[in-house]
Parts: structure tokens; C-alpha cells; sequence
């Protein structure tokens, strides 16, 4: 399974583009892993985890072609992680050609509000009737926490969050051919029922992704810190979740609370975890034994 991270700040970028605290300043003169998009995924080249915002930034950044993705699996409808002009942009209306129909994954709480979103800003047409998703070359799929679903090669179990109720948070679990991800933001410490269903699936994860919106000296509420994260690191090896070489990465990181990356990496190496950053590629190939 090869995973490629398209973006890794919180909701305003990192550096945030009209601020000139200390972090974004160093971010800004260092370049490279210190400069963070808003949060999305690339699962091989099918699977995309949040329709973001800067999606189209990372596939020209990045050499990610999305040219090929046929699912999207939404997180929630935070503007952060979900921009609905790419479901119009990525029409046929718009000129673009050979993109495959894109099944598109989120909870009832997330598609009502993205319909609502939808109809009030890009064109007033209703995005729940199959008709606009035939227009689109796009399926609408609601899919409520617990649920799993086939699509193609990927087993994907949808987790429930704890977030802004509002915005319809899921994460995800996603078992392909050769490894196993579960993608954890945005979040505050994991609920019970998410570690419970985790336990339950038997799974060994190859990769787990993490909130880590504030750093080490921050609180949170909404969203895990680095204490929160060093924590589930420790929790998911001890349980047997975290497959032996298994790794935990940050990402949905804030310019406010966390260092450049540099510095962040060091403060998680001594914690258990890794840190990503915009384009890191990581492949793993391990023979998924379900055990059921
Ligand atoms: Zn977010
Ligand atoms: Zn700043
Ligand atoms: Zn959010």
C-alpha cells in the first residue's frame, strides 16, 4: 500500500499566510517539510481521503495525479478538509476528461451539510439527487460510523470521532492489498467505541495518521495535542493495534502551537512517532491477515 500525504496543517496552513508569529517565520526561511498544506491523503492513486483545499496545489506540487481516483472518503464538512468547487471543477461541464465516477463517502450529518453548502454557493443544485451526480460523473454514498464498506481492493470501516457534532466527523480504517491505515483526524482523544471497534476488527495497522493540531505545550479540546498523540502511540502498541514496525504520524499540525518541522521531528522521535509532511510517500507491504 503506497500513501501519500497532499497536505498536513490544520485549518489555516502552516505557514498561515498572513501571520508573522516566530513559527511561521522559520517555516517560511526553512521551506521544504516546514510548509504544510491543508490536511489530505492519497491512498495508491484510487483513494482519496478529504475533497481539501488545497488538493490541487498538492497534485501539481507533488506529482500526485488524481486522475485516477475513484473513491473519496470524507471526513467531515469542515471547510479545512472539504471544498466543494472541485466536484464541479472535476466535471465533464469543466472540460476534464478521462476521470473516472467518483463514489463520494461521508456521513448523513456531512452530505446535508455540504448539500446545504452546495446549494447556497455553487449553483443551487441539489447535491443528494442522483441526477446532479450523473451531471457530476459522481455518486453520493452516506455512511454512518461502525459501517464497512467494499470498495474495489480497500475494506473501509468508518470510525466515529470526537469533534464538532455539527460537522458529521468519520475516520477511517482502510485494510488494501498489503497494508492497513487508520486515518484519525480531526479528533480529540479517540472515543471508547473507536478503540473497541478497532480491537474488534483484529486488524494489525501498518500506518496510523493522527491529530496533531496542538503542540507540545497546548491544550486542546477539539483536537488531540502532542501529549494526546504520544499517548495513543504508547496505547496502540500496547494493545496490539500498531503491527511491530508499525508507525504513528502527525499531521493536521498548527503554526500556533507546534515548531517547524525540523524541530517537531526531533520532539516526536522521542516520543514514538514520526511526523509527516506534504508529499511523504509511505509504502508498506505487509500480508493483511484480517484474523477473521
Ligand atoms: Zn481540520
Ligand atoms: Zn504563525
Ligand atoms: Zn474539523
Amino acid at each position: 500500500m503506497r500513501i501519500t500525504f497532499l497536505g498536513t496543517g490544520a485549518a489555516n496552513g502552516y505557514p498561515e499566510a498572513f501571520c508573522s508569529c516566530s513559527n511561521c517565520t522559520r517555516a517560511r526561511r526553512l521551506g521544504g517539510p516546514s510548509l504544510r498544506k491543508r490536511a489530505a491523503l492519497l491512498v495508491e492513486d484510487d483513494l482519496l481521503i478529504d475533497l481539501g483545499p488545497d488538493i490541487t496545489a498538492a497534485s501539481q506540487a507533488h506529482g500526485s495525479a488524481l486522475t485516477r481516483v475513484r473513491w473519496c472518503l470524507q471526513t467531515h464538512a469542515h471547510a479545512d478538509h472539504l471544498d466543494l468547487s472541485h466536484l464541479l471543477s472535476r466535471s465533464p461541464a469543466y472540460g476534464v476528461a478521462g476521470a473516472p465516477r467518483l463514489g463520494f463517502y461521508a456521513s448523513p450529518t456531512a452530505l446535508r451539510r455540504a448539500a446545504e453548502t452546495f446549494a447556497r454557493d455553487l449553483g443551487s443544485a441539489d447535491l443528494l439527487d442522483p441526477r446532479t451526480g450523473d451531471r457530476l460523473n459522481l455518486e453520493v454514498v452516506p455512511i454512518e460510523a461502525l459501517q464497512t464498506v467494499c470498495l474495489g481492493p480497500y475494506r473501509v470501516t468508518a470510525l466515529p470521532a470526537n469533534h464538532d457534532p455539527r460537522a458529521g466527523l468519520l475516520l477511517f480504517l482502510v485494510e488494501g492489498v498489503g497494508g492497513s491505515l487508520f486515518y484519525g483526524t480531526d479528533t480529540a482523544p479517540l472515543p471508547d467505541a473507536t478503540w473497541r471497534a478497532l480491537q474488534e476488527t483484529g486488524v494489525q495497522l501498518d500506518v496510523v495518521v493522527l491529530d496533531h493540531t496542538y503542540g507540545p505545550d497546548a491544550a486542546g479540546d477539539d483536537h488531540l495535542n502532542a501529549r494526546g498523540v504520544t499517548e495513543h502511540t504508547r496505547r496502540l502498541r500496547e494493545e496490539g493495534l500498531l503491527r511491530p514496525g508499525g508507525r504513528v504520524f502527525a499531521t493536521h499540525i498548527a503554526h500556533d502551537a507546534n515548531p517547524p518541522h525540523p524541530e517537531l521531528v526531533e520532539f516526536a522521535r522521542g516520543h514514538g512517532y514520526d511526523v509527516a509532511y506534504d508529499g511523504l510517500i509511505v509504502v508498506v507491504r505487509s500480508s493483511v491477515d484480517r484474523g477473521r
